[in-house]
């Protein structure tokens, strides 16, 4: 087992006053390459699963969108993460509940459950699965599918779509080159847009990846869900566009401009972004306003 600086990994995590309440957990939940006694290792910074227990690097965390952790390379499995976190589901609309993880782990991205008279629709994903978060999303209906905004959000999807009864994941075929691990599950769908059921549809972004995705839902006054392209800002009133959040990357305006066409014809009401921010009315009128003002500052 890898040594890990304890004060450097204590200034470094968050969660490490969780983590230390647990004996052994700090050495038990991330360990360095090599030392790996698991099947499927997942990236601590990304919280993205691999397929090789030999995996060395996460291309997702060296991308220029993302970076490595300063301490280096670390990988845990889904064992420690469930020893340490919990998942919170919250209702955050008549038809939607935000699920994610407490103390937050990885990027911290909140899935979504959109209830649908005929089968719900799992938005984005978060690494941390257990039963008792696999319970509660059965007795809420359950899943009929999962469908992925971006790379950052792959986590720990087909353990999902596995406690799920194998239900399908759909991806845009733009970025299957990030996919981690493989599964038959994954469907890779192509185009501008991919319809789904009860007029629900996957529209076409790009921009901060080739393949970023928002999920649209016609009903409750018209519903979109983000992701992170665009991403709700902290003010709950406009969006933003970027090509990498943590490394302050702008995308260029005609990437902003291809994302207005893909939105324009859509009409809706909401808007939740993926960090627990929502715009909860005139969402189309705050998204006009944000790519005005995104395009404003590049003229
Ligand atoms: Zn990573």
């Amino acid at each position: 087992m890898a040594k890990i600086n304890r004060r450097k990994w204590i200034k470094q995590n968050a969660y490490a006053a969780l983590a230390l309440t647990i004996p052994g957990s700090i050495t038990a939940s991330l360990y360095k390459n090599k030392e790996m006694n698991t099947k499927h290792p997942i990236c601590a910074t990304c919280g993205v699963q691999y397929e090789s227990s030999t995996q060395e690097h996460c291309p997702v965390c060296e991308d220029s969108r993302q970076y490595v952790n300063a301490d280096g390379q670390q990988w845990t499995t889904l064992d420690a993460v469930n020893k340490t976190h919990k998942n919170i589901i919250e209702k955050v609309a008549p038809n939607i509940y935000a699920i994610y993880t407490s103390p937050r782990f990885g990027i911290g991205q909140h899935a979504h459950l959109v209830i649908t008279p005929n089968g719900n629709i799992l938005w984005d994903c978060i690494t941390n699965l257990d039963a008792t978060t696999v319970d509660i999303m059965k007795k809420l209906g359950g899943i009929k599918a999962i469908a992925i905004s971006h790379p950052h959000y792959y986590s720990t999807m087909l353990e999902w779509s596995k406690a799920f009864g194998d239900v399908p994941i759909y991806i845009h075929h733009s970025d299957e080159k990030w996919v981690q691990r493989k599964g038959d599950a994954i469907q890779f769908w192509k185009g501008r847009e991919k319809d789904l059921w009860d007029g629900m549809k996957l529209v076409l972004c790009a921009g901060h990846f080739d393949g970023a995705t928002v999920l649209y839902n016609p009903d409750h006054g018209g519903q979109l869900l983000t992701g992170d392209m665009p991403l709700v800002c902290s003010d709950r009133k406009t969006v933003t566009f970027m090509y990498s959040y943590p490394n302050y990357i702008p995308l260029p305006p005609e990437a902003i401009q291809y994302a207005k066409e893909s939105l324009d014809p859509l009409k809706y009401d909401a808007v939740f972004g993926a960090f627990g921010t929502y715009i909860l009315g005139n969402g189309k009128k705050a998204v006009d306003f944000s790519i005005e003002r995104y395009l404003g500052q590049t003229r």
